[in-house]
């Protein structure tokens, strides 16, 4: 076992009104080099501690660095990636095994969660949603509203939906594939659950923000705002809530694409949301194999380090689903 768990503890700051109210949790970091929602939250803590914001009601959880070994890393991943195959573990085989056991009852305690990342490529803020209201077997959920709400008041442009039923056909192939070449790689049918998926599977909504570039200094501004708008819309703290955008484009991800070599590469360096035309290549395999989007779409995640076996880029289309922001029911 690495002594990782004996160089590292986690911290959780915790504000409760004194009236009842919803229960929000904001993560950064789960990805350790993902500071934005690490420094977001670090500005709103401060205006806490100095008395210029005060929780007025429910409660907000702020866990500033999720991922304490991948952040001291400087790296997406200490052991492992924490935003995948999250669950509680009786017997913990890595470090973040142990976090999951900390997390899961985390989640487990609130309403509703704000998962704040940033992404490798260059490219604007984007809100990854959960599914649309539904009782499929999947993802079953009925949040889509109160989360489309939030989204739409976040202040980014783009949204997005379709991430556990994209994964769900990825490790599907993937396990195929490891079936053929005789390994397992990340075939678990659980393998696309992190942490807001756990959220939505305990009956709360969640949304991942990706606030821009990792070191884009602006993206720390985009998580900070996201955090207080978060706060005014649910009435949580008394912040005016400014109005909505209403430029916003909504993409639905159909597909991941893993990396199977270290020599299949990318025909150029693409970023998030580069359009691309039905058959125009995308990546080349270490055979010569021409990758090729299979319809008119955009490219997402593109990660040209992606390790073999994993994530390489996702492709998305435009979405049908029309976002309203409806008031919220009156608190109970
Ligand atoms: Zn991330």
């Amino acid at each position: 076992m690495s002594d990782a768990a004996e160089r590292h503890h986690w911290r959780v700051h915790q504000f409760y009104g004194l009236r009842p109210g919803p229960r929000l949790l904001v993560l950064g970091a789960v990805h350790g080099n993902e500071v934005a929602g690490t420094l977001g939250i670090q500005r709103i803590v401060a205006e806490l501690d100095a008395g210029a914001l005060r929780i007025a009601r429910g409660c907000v959880t702020f866990v500033p660095v999720t991922n304490p070994l991948a952040h001291e890393l400087g790296r997406r991943i200490g052991d492992r990636n924490l935003n995948r195959n999250l669950r509680p573990t009786a017997v913990p085989q890595d470090f973040e095994d142990r976090i999951g056991n900390l997390l899961c009852p985390l989640l487990d305690a609130h309403d509703g969660l704000l998962d704040l990342h940033s992404f490798q490529s260059a490219g604007e803020a984007f809100v990854m949603i959960g599914p649309e209201d539904n009782t499929g077997a999947l993802e079953p959920f009925a949040q889509a509203a109160d989360e489309a709400r939030l989204a739409l008041h976040l202040g980014v442009r783009r949204i997005v939906d379709g991430w556990l039923s994209v994964y769900e056909a990825g490790v599907a192939r993937r396990r195929a594939r490891a079936q053929r070449i005789g390994s397992v790689l990340d075939a678990d049918p659980n393998y696309g659950v992190g942490t807001t998926e756990t959220m939505r599977a305990r009956g709360g909504w969640a949304m991942t923000l990706e606030c821009g570039q990792h070191d884009d200094p602006k993206a720390p501004e985009v998580a900070y705002q996201a955090i207080r708008q978060t706060l005014a819309l649910l009435q949580l703290a008394a912040l005016p809530l400014a109005p909505a955008r209403t430029d916003h484009e909504v993409l639905r991800l159909m597909e991941v694409t893993d990396r199977l070599h270290v020599d299949d590469r990318f025909v150029r360096e693409w970023a998030s949301f580069d359009p691309v035309r039905a058959g125009e290549p995308i990546g080349v395999r270490h055979d010569g194999h021409i990758v090729a989007a299979p319809a008119d779409g955009r490219i997402v995640f593109p990660n040209h380090r992606a390790e073999p076996g994993h994530e390489w880029f996702y492709f998305a289309q435009a979405s049908g689903r029309r976002l309203v922001s409806r008031p919220p029911a009156p608190a109970a």
